[in-house]
């Protein structure tokens, strides 16, 4: 099956089952109606000559035309280029140009974000760029009018043309580390990611998912849209941006089971003055996913909020996105510790970053993976292609890992976050851990900085507990000191209100080295 076949043959099969709510505006589609939606944007794509293997970027934050725009261009085979919403111009002139992107579909305006201003603005240098169509503007609306008039049958024909494995989509990484790769992905590579997750969750027609992640990124559109209509279940989008207040009202308005974010979402959420104003109890499972989650933080999910089924996944863009997720009869503690095991039809392994050899179970080394689920490659760069997916095709992930006896994975960091010191390795996950136990600290993140002696020292950022005055490095020396061997015990302690991050939600640690080494200066 292609993805258009797919919601097709969901909505088949259950028409009248809810398939879509957006929560701010009210708005409600069943699988029969969001079949049409699609189709009609479909057609219009067509007529506005549009189809099989023609870039179309969409540049906005989560809503409904979102979903209709992912869904259209996969019955088209038109390739799909998803937009950080957080992006300037700078970046968006990048992607339309490397890309070759001939329709942009974005919104008016986001928060801070001026999209038509912008577009505006790098227009003239982008000369792929035939087509602007702004979401609820007159070319959105005359591209749906023109869609209604379109040719079923037409569509019908170029969907069954269509191959499973032809590219369908190009995501960018979150530019955690560097500036964002595009993913070039299949129909076959997300769509059996998205179901797989979904069936790892035990989704089905019963189930409401709360997606306050970017559809922008492959958690939202991916683990979130495509899970649920893959497995006949309801997409609840709680707000255009991430908002923890409009997150726990979608959750108690529509009766959610499941929820998804990363774990700087969970804990804003957790952290709410009204938390508790807010009846959860629908909420049966769900997903954390995109960094390590701190283990009081993941008790807290599962005890406060309900989720006693929540699934931890792991995975990076490149792997369309999941490789390993936890189950829902795995223990709690199986569940606070570990990223899970493997995916179904999907193998992974530990390897010697310096050998490539398979490391013994319990020891670290380079998590590699492969199976269905390994993207074509990086949008024309096969450079960067070749130096991440080996000969064999196993893709070398950049993370670290150990694996347990019982093969689940935990992560230990990335191999360009791991400090150095005096010839140590520190892994900052382990004492980020550690600082999370101290009574005042909210939330901590660990770096390596240049140091002339040791070659790296380690940094802490940290985030205070309201009331909690500051915290000196001499402090958590103290605090340290006998639970800790003594070259892990941060050298310098930054107190900070904000870590800066990607709009993916992840802590850019890339940008505090470089900030770090200014503010210690
Ligand atoms: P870039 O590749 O541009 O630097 P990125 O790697 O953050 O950014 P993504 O593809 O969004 O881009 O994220 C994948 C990465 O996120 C993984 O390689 C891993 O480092 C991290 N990650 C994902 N899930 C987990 C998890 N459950 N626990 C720990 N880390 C995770
Ligand atoms: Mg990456």
């Amino acid at each position: 099956d292609t993805i258009g076949d797919n919601l097709d043959r969901t909505a088949t099969a259950q028409p009248d089952v809810e398939a879509l709510v957006e929560v701010p505006t009210a708005r409600r589609w069943t699988y029969a109606q969001l079949r049409e939606d699609v189709d009609v944007v479909a057609m219009g794509l067509m007529r506005a000559g549009l189809g099989k293997g023609d870039r179309v970027g969409i540049w906005a934050p989560n809503m409904a035309e979102w979903t209709l725009v992912q869904y259209a261009t996969a019955k088209i085979g038109a390739i799909l280029v998803n937009i950080n919403p957080a992006y300037r111009t700078h970046e968006l002139e990048y992607v339309l140009n490397q890309a070759g992107i001939r329709m942009l579909v974005s919104a008016e305006k986001f928060k801070t974000s001026d999209y038509v201003g912008m577009i505006e603005k790098v227009r003239g240098s982008c000369p792929a760029l035939e087509q602007v169509v702004i979401i609820g503007g007159p070319e959105w609306e005359a591209l749906v009018e023109s869609g209604r008039g379109g040719d079923r049958e037409e569509l019908a024909r170029l969907q069954a043309a269509l191959s499973p494995d032809d590219p369908i989509n190009i995501q960018y990484t979150s530019g955690t580390t560097g500036f964002p790769k595009g993913a070039t992905l299949s129909h076959h590579n997300i769509l059996n990611n998205g179901y797989f997750v979904g069936r790892l969750c035990g989704y089905t027609a019963e189930d409401r998912v709360c997606i306050p992640v970017p559809f922008y990124h492959c958690f939202g559109m991916v683990m979130g849209n495509l899970g649920c209509t893959t497995n006949g279940s309801t997409m609840v989008i709680p707000a255009q941006g991430f908002d923890p207040e409009a997150t726990l009202r979608a959750v108690a308005q529509e009766r959610c089971t499941s929820l998804y974010g990363v774990p700087t979402m969970f804990i804003a959420e957790l952290n709410h003055p009204d938390f508790a104003s807010y009846d959860l109890s629908s909420l049966r499972t769900g997903i954390m996913a995109g960094s390590p989650c701190p283990v009081e933080v993941m008790k807290q999910v599962v005890d406060r909020m309900g989720m006693t089924e929540v699934t931890i996944c792991y995975g990076m863009t490149e792997t369309s996105p999941v490789s390993t997720q936890t189950r829902a009869d795995d223990s709690v503690e199986r569940r606070v510790s570990t990223v899970g095991r493997v995916h179904p039809h999907v193998e992974v392994k530990v390897v010697d970053p310096e050998t490539g050899l398979t490391v013994p179970r319990g020891q670290a080394g380079e998590l590699c993976t492969r199976g269905y689920s390994v993207m074509l490659g990086y949008w024309e760069q096969p450079d960067k292609t070749a130096e991440s997916i080996d000969a064999a095709r196993w893709m070398h992930t950049g993370d670290l890992a150990v694996m347990d006896s019982d093969g689940y994975l935990n992560i230990t960091g990335r191999i360009k976050d791991m400090v150095i010191r005096g010839g140590e390795n520190v892994y900052p996950r382990e004492i980020e851990e550690f600082l999370y136990t101290h009574p005042d600290v909210l939330d901590a993140q660990v770096i390596g900085v240049p140091d002339i002696k040791y070659g790296e020292e380690l940094c802490a950022w940290v985030k205070l507990r309201d009331g909690v005055e500051g915290l000196t490095a001499e402090q958590v020396r103290e605090f340290a000191t006998g639970k800790l061997a003594h070259y892990k015990i941060p050298r310098y302690v930054i107190v900070v209100d904000e870590f800066p991050m990607t709009v993916t939600g992840k802590v850019r640690k890339v940008e505090m080295r470089e900030k770090s080494v200014e503010l210690l200066d």
